[in-house]
């Protein structure tokens, strides 16, 4: 079996090769390694090999994990975030991929504000319109965008996606097409910069380079299977 940093290795590879090939610069794509359900341990094996951002998706598991690893790493959340969570949450992480309502919008404002601090976020967007998925239609968003835009403690910095399940990345690539192209016309309509795409996991991460992703969430091919479901 590969190793942890061998892993990485090989995903920086072909995120720099997906930058190329569409003519971006590697810089504009960050690579957060998605390290829920493993130990801190495995974390440490890939600060070894020099990464420094990760992701986690669920609070109590990174409230735990967070503090036993050096205090100089970034934690995104990308996870759904619930309601009761929030003040534990708004320390831990520097970007919140996942709000994936305006009622949660509204919490995260509220709670920022009575602990006095300004969290970043992105706004989930559910490209497929699934039933089963957290997130706003293109439609809710465009609807919402107004009342979200004037939540004074959220900095808004762009979009994320989960596109559905497939064999194939590239039946994934409709969809960071559609996310990229909403981000520019909500770019135009509310004039405000959306410059960050969250978009791609293990399995169609170089495609969402190709299409304009600026933070990519790699699991599995980073640390290997995890025993749990995606999701929780
Ligand atoms: C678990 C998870 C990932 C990583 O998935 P992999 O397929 O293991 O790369 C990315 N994004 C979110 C929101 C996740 O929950």
């Amino acid at each position: 079996m590969a190793s942890i940093a061998e892993n990485l290795e090989v995903v920086r590879q072909r995120i720099s090769e997906a930058a190329k090939k569409s003519g971006r610069s590697v810089d504009d794509v960050e690579l957060v390694a998605i390290s829920k359900t493993h130990e801190a341990s495995k974390v440490r094996e890939a600060i070894d090999a020099n990464q420094k951002l990760f992701g986690e998706s669920r609070v109590q598991e990174a409230r735990i994990k967070i503090p036993e690893l050096p205090s100089n790493l970034r934690w995104h959340f990308v996870g759904h975030l619930q309601k009761n969570k929030i003040r534990h949450a708004l320390p831990l992480f520097e970007l919140i991929h996942s709000i994936d309502s305006l009622a949660l919008a509204q919490d995260v404002n509220r709670v920022a504000e009575e602990e006095g601090l300004h969290p970043r976020v992105l706004i989930e967007v559910n490209v497929a319109g699934e039933g089963s998925k957290f997130g706003f239609t293109p439609d809710k968003l465009r609807e919402q965008m107004e009342t979200l835009l004037g939540l004074p403690r959220l900095s808004i910095l762009g979009l994320m996606c989960i596109p559905p399940i497939a064999e194939e990345a590239e039946a994934s690539r409709k969809y960071f097409v559609e996310l990229r192209e909403q981000r520019d016309s909500l770019q135009n309509e509310f004039h405000v910069d959306l410059a960050q795409l969250s978009m791609g996991m293990t399995q169609d991460f170089a495609v969402a380079v190709e299409e304009g992703a600026t933070l990519v969430r790699v699991g599995t091919a980073i640390f290997g299977e995890r025993s749990r479901p995606k999701r929780e």
